[in-house]
């Protein structure tokens, strides 16, 4: 049983794209997957480190790891890559965690088996420049009909509170043609769904932008659709907007995290983009894309948020009736300018002023689903059950947002998509009838 790994990935679906690419690399160089730890010999966790609480899930899967490890008197490994081992220094992390084998940088995911193998020696080369493309394997982890396409790594935005650009470095784009053929793959491997990632899908910089990627995903063949989750307000482009609209294969959803409304606090935040441009941009994307869906998220508690400013925000919510809004609670990040701005407020009224705008959230989710009662959708089939189906219609990204239950007078098949008019609604759940 040398060379068996039981992988467990966490964080965001761009860590998951890594941990796939791990995973097909591992693969095709005669390494085993297991389904439990007790099959391993090897035990590799590809950690997130974009907040206290995803570093906690680490250290915490670190620490199982490690019991694991442990039950043997000999022959087990541990391996740590991703964003942690990128975040914290590797001579805190070795002081930390003794037993671990092996922490690795972003850089090292490429060179993973050779890394396992003993053949390379990894090496931290400070900020990680490292970008799979469509040569790389790699094992799908998702759904089958499902797949991930990260087309850039790393981010210039540099927004005050994120650790992010420190962690995964300066933005880097794939080609159009790594991409497409990579989506090729995909479609012709089975997957229905496409959903395009990065730190932040419009800073695409390759030639054409990300509207000119749009259309060329469109007409790659195959019945699939495309959607697409981060997305940055100050990045929007008339042509990409354009494409969004005239793309038959792109869904009417975005994912556009606003972080907040008032100007004070999005110039603190370095977002690049005003109160009124903001208003502007959300109009614009209404009346130019019919039956927009829109998600986004909010941070509360920056340093200095007022009960006016909070209120301001809790407004824009009510006025824009998002049809999914995720908030996060702030706290300061080490290394990020936002933690040093004088005014820190309490982590315990960032998170009350949360659960707050999450309430109205669900009174505002609970309206937006009813309004689509009696609308028809094209729905993709996730999972079988003996008193239906379940899947995802327009308004729900895959391990993101909400599913839809389907029932039907006849049997449904996993991944197929199936259309339905919807006839029930609650905050978290529609329920809909085959047409
Ligand atoms: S856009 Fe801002 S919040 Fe998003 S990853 Fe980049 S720096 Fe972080």
């Amino acid at each position: 049983m040398r060379n068996t790994v039981f992988i467990v990935s966490l964080g965001c679906p761009k860590n998951l794209v890594d941990t796939e690419v791990m995973a097909g690399l591992l693969l095709t160089n005669g390494f085993m997957l297991a389904e439990e730890p007790a099959q391993a010999d090897l035990y590799l966790i590809n950690t997130c480190a974009f907040l206290p609480e995803a570093r906690e899930e680490a250290y915490e899967n670190i620490r199982e790891a490690i019991r694991w490890k442990k039950k043997r008197k000999s022959g087990r490994r541990i391996v740590v890559t991703g964003c942690l081992s990128q975040k914290i220094s590797l001579d805190e992390l070795y002081k930390s965690y003794p037993e671990v084998d092996i922490f690795l940088p972003v850089d090292a995911i490429g060179k993973l088996a050779e890394i396992l193998q003993g053949a390379t020696v990894p090496h931290c080369s400070g900020s990680p420049t490292f970008l799979a493309d469509e040569t790389m394997p790699r094992l799908l982890l998702t759904m089958p009909h499902v797949a991930f396409l990260k087309i850039a790594d790393g981010c210039n935005n540099c927004c005050a509170y994120c650790s992010i650009p420190g962690i995964r470095g300066h933005l880097r784009c794939r080609t159009q043609e790594s991409i497409l053929k990579e989506a090729r793959d995909l479609v012709d491997g089975g997957a229905k769904e496409l959903v395009l990632i990065a730190q932040d899908i419009t800073a695409y910089d390759q030639p054409g932008g990300l509207g000119a990627l749009l259309r060329k995903l469109n007409d790659v063949h195959g019945d699939f659709r495309i959607r697409l989750l981060y997305t940055h307000p100050a990045h929007y482009t008339d042509d990409f907007i354009t494409a969004m609209a005239e793309c038959k294969k792109v869904i009417s959803y975005l994912d556009i995290p606003l972080q907040h409304i008032s100007d004070r606090i999005l110039k603190a935040q370095f977002r690049r983009v005003t109160t009124a441009e903001t208003r502007a941009l959300l109009k614009k994307l209404r009346t130019t894309i019919p039956d927009l869906v829109l998600r986004t998220t909010f941070i509360t508690g920056l340093p200095g948020e007022t009960e006016a400013e909070f209120e301001e925000l809790k407004d824009f919510i009510r006025e824009q009736r998002f049809e999914r809004c995720g908030v996060f609670a702030y706290s300061p990040e080490p290394d990020t300018p936002a933690a040093n701005y004088p005014d820190q407020i309490p982590y315990e009224i960032a998170r009350t002023r949360a659960d707050e705008l999450l309430e109205l959230q669900q009174s505002i989710m609970l309206e937006r689903n009813r309004e689509w009662i009696g609308k028809k959708d094209r729905v993709l089939i996730d999972q079988l059950f003996e008193e239906g189906a379940c899947g995802r219609g327009s308004l729900d990204a895959p391990e993101i947002d909400n599913q839809v239950w389907v029932t039907a007078p006849y049997p449904l098949e996993v991944g197929q998509f199936y259309d339905i008019i919807y006839t029930e609604a609650d905050e978290f759940e529609l329920h809909g009838e085959i047409q």
